[in-house]
């Protein structure tokens, strides 16, 4: 064979810079491996703002490689941006990993924790393997990241590894690039790293194997404290009716659902109604629990999700959860280590005086978490997933931004399912879920919280975003800050921005919120908004119908008061009403007719809360947006028929509910099947919504439609008023990178604050 002369292809030397997820996550010994496997020189570095790279070839290898780099990039690392530039090549030979630079601005981001890996879950249940049944095994690829950082740069001294010497096996696998453990900071073995511990509730320590002996007290119906990734949780057979009751009852958590845990894909399959992307999420490194709909004979106790069709169900994400799971062989509850409304237990001193009530032993270890964080709930809607909570396994990767923050900013978010979000440049980092601001330690680890978010972002905010209600603790949070702007942000507007922001919106949209509270402009509580807004501004061009709201939180607890509230609207004062001692009726009747100690809500929550309560479902509330729940749950399936609703008022218009509160009572009355009633509310409210936003669309001319608020958790009303805008040719946005609920807010805050666009 004749052999063409090659002449020499001249060499190129690019300099690289890589952002983004870059550090901890396996990408030096990547670019290595990369550029020696192409037979390319140069070298590879980390520093304050990511990666930098210097390689040398022909111009096609060096296309090849940058196509590599984005293309086959490790499992965590998230790239935003690769920016080359040629310079002169040196001729040099081989390829080095050189020493972190760490001087500069802060512009790394950190990676969240990440569920153990294939690779790690081989070697855990290889009984020939030195790390096997190792509850701690990690690599680059997998392992506690967000949690037990204490600074950056994530280095072992400044997490909450530091106090683990690592053995010289340990230490060989983390200075070997080829190694799949090089850099992992938390690295360890049975030998150096963190061990478990089985206790009593009196701390006293429990013989034998600590897995073995926890798997054989939830065997024998037991309740286990077991201390996982972001925090203590307490665990029970699922299937163990007294089990589940008896934890039910000690943590005083009387109607909300548990999770389950199950050791496989094909353990949830049992469980619940598993599609593509239902798959996809329970399996994805970030592990959050999914909302299935609930299988029928699904092995769980009812009082593991009373009332309710869905059912929360996650696989393992630490080695720990694995053992448990592997060696239990059925599903288990596994729900935050709180009692009540306080936030999850996460550091060993207090969780064994806050949950020995509940727990009859404790699996716990001696590696400390730093940032308490709750497991993540996502449900799948149209194939996407949206976040109902945010937090372990997406915190912090930050929401890319349409434009530049002018200036650093915080919000500070609301006051139920509170997050905050800190922003700067295109970046915002929304915290994960802090829970309800309304005692002292919720509000404590909202507080150390931001200060860690400003440290590790190195952000420091010069205008701040807060609700408009007075009493929120965020809000007196913010306006006891010095040295900033403060900026009142209004609620409906702060969830229809969040949207917008999360799908690179600008300029103006049509924002539909509905939800169960937010301060209005008008010092009325407001809930069910149709507003035209931007970053810039709001207008509100229609709401729901004002009706009074008597005895505040009472108002919330017990839904037969806007029930009544509706039924004086509609029928009069005197209108007939039974659905609560007679007594409790006579004062709330006083206090709407009188407009005592009652404000006018157009809370779309109340008016679920409402129906719920005239169809006889429920007249008092768990927790918020129970009645709703219900009422959702029990809506029948294929029903078309729609209440009547009705316009009042010029600008902005009322959507009123009077003709379907009037056909309600009479459904009821005559014995229409509550079923029928919930699915032609549903039907009436999803109508008159999509109604409302057409004939915006039609006088200014917008065709984009922002939902948002907790109301739109709703999958049934969702999926209604998205047909049913599409059908009118609009253009429907969700949420799917934060919550729709309040856990979006801060986002939204933080977009209007820095006036993120005019
Ligand atoms: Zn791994
Ligand atoms: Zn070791
Ligand atoms: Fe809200």
């Amino acid at each position: 064979m004749d052999r063409q002369p090659l002449s020499p292809v001249p060499s190129n030397r690019l300099r690289v810079r890589v952002e983004g997820v870059v550090q901890g996550v396996g990408f030096r010994p990547f670019v290595h491996g990369l550029a020696t496997a192409g037979g390319l020189s140069g070298l590879v570095g980390n520093d304050t703002a990511g990666v930098f790279i210097e390689i040398e070839g022909t111009p096609g290898e060096l296309d090849r490689f940058l196509a590599a780099l984005e293309g086959e990039a490790p499992p965590l690392a998230v790239i935003d941006r690769v920016e080359t530039e040629v310079i002169s090549a040196t001729g040099g030979v081989g390829f080095a990993i050189v020493e972190s630079e760490p001087a500069g601005e802060r512009q790394t981001l950190i990676s969240p924790d990440t569920a153990t890996c294939d690779d790690c879950l081989a070697e855990l249940l290889d009984p020939g393997d030195r790390r096997f049944r190792h509850p701690f095994i990690n690599c680059t690829n997998c392992g506690p990241r967000f949690t037990i950082i204490r600074d950056v740069p994530y280095d072992r001294p400044l997490t909450t590894m530091s106090g683990f010497a690592m053995c010289a096996e340990c230490r060989r696998e983390y200075e070997d690039p080829g190694d799949r453990r090089f850099h992992a900071q938390p690295v360890c073995c049975p030998d150096c790293g963190p061990s478990l511990r089985l206790i009593d509730r009196d701390g006293a320590p429990i013989a034998g194997d600590p897995v073995s002996t926890a798997v054989q007290l939830l065997a024998a119906g037991g309740v286990l404290a077991v201390k996982g990734v972001g925090g203590y949780h307490l665990a029970a057979l699922a299937d163990r009716e007294p089990a589940v009751t008896a934890l039910r009852s000690r943590k005083h958590r009387e109607d909300k659902p548990f999770a389950v845990m199950v050791a496989d894909l094909d353990g949830a399959r049992a469980l619940g109604t598993i599609g593509a992307a239902e798959a996809r999420a329970l399996t994805s490194p970030r592990r959050p629990i999914v909302l299935l709909r609930r299988a029928a004979g699904a092995p769980v106790a009812a009082a593991v999700a009373p009332g309710n069709r869905s059912l929360g169900v996650m696989l393992p994400y630490s080695p720990l959860h694995h053992l448990l799971a592997r060696d239990l062989r059925a599903p288990f509850v596994l729900t935050s280590g709180n009692v009540s409304d306080e936030p999850i237990a996460y550091r060993d001193e207090e969780a064994l005086p806050r949950l020995r009530g509940i727990a009859d032993a404790f699996l716990t270890h001696d590696r400390p978490i730093h940032i308490r964080t709750d497991d993540s709930v996502i449900r799948v809607v149209g194939g996407r997933e949206t976040p109902l909570r945010r937090s372990r396994g997406f915190v912090p990767q930050p929401v890319t931004v349409v434009r530049a923050f002018p200036r650093p900013v915080l919000g500070c978010g609301a006051e139920l399912k509170s997050t905050f979000c800190v922003g700067k440049g295109r970046r915002a980092f929304v915290s994960h879920h802090i829970g309800d601001l309304e005692n002292y330690e919720t509000l404590q680890s909202y507080v150390e919280g931001i200060e860690h978010f400003m440290r590790v972002f190195d952000i420091h905010p010069e205008v701040v975003a807060h609700d408009l209600h007075p009493e929120y603790l965020s809000t007196k949070l913010a306006l006891d800050l010095d040295g900033v702007e403060r900026v009142g942000v209004q609620h409906h507007h702060a969830h229809i921005a969040s949207c917008m922001a999360e799908n690179g919106l600008a300029g103006e949209v049509i924002g539909v919120a509905f939800d169960g509270t937010g301060y209005g402009t008008d010092g009325a509580i407001w809930g069910g908004e149709f507003l035209v807004a931007g970053y810039g501004g709001f207008h509100r061009r229609a709401h729901l119908r004002y009706i009074p709201l008597a005895g505040g939180d009472a108002a919330v607890r017990q839904p037969w008061r806007p029930a009544l509230a509706y039924l004086m609207d509609t029928f009069g004062a005197g209108a007939p009403f039974e659905a609560a001692p007679p007594e409790h009726i006579r004062v709330v009747r006083r206090m709407i007719a009188a407009g005592v100690n009652s404000t006018s809500t157009s809370s779309c929550g109340r008016l679920f809360d409402a129906v719920a309560s005239l169809a006889g479902l429920r007249q008092e509330v768990n927790f918020e947006g129970q009645a709703a729940i219900e009422l959702e749950m029990i809506a029948e399936v294929g029903c078309a028929e729609v209440y009547p609703y009705g316009f009042d008022g010029e600008g902005p218009w009322e959507l009123g509910f009077r003709p379907a509160i009037e056909s309600i009572v009479r459904d009821v009355s005559s014995g229409v099947a509550r079923g029928r009633v919930a699915a032609k509310f549903h039907n009436a409210l999803a109508a008159a919504t999509v109604e409302v936003c057409g004939r915006i669309a039609g006088e200014t001319a917008l065709r984009r439609v922002c939902l948002s608020g907790g109301t739109f958790q709703n999958m049934r009303l969702l999926g209604s008023i998205v047909a049913g805008l599409r059908a009118r040719g609009l253009e429907v946005f969700l949420h799917a990178r934060v919550p729709p609920n309040d856990g979006g807010i801060a986002l939204g805050q933080a977009a209007i604050a820095a006036r993120l666009q005019p």
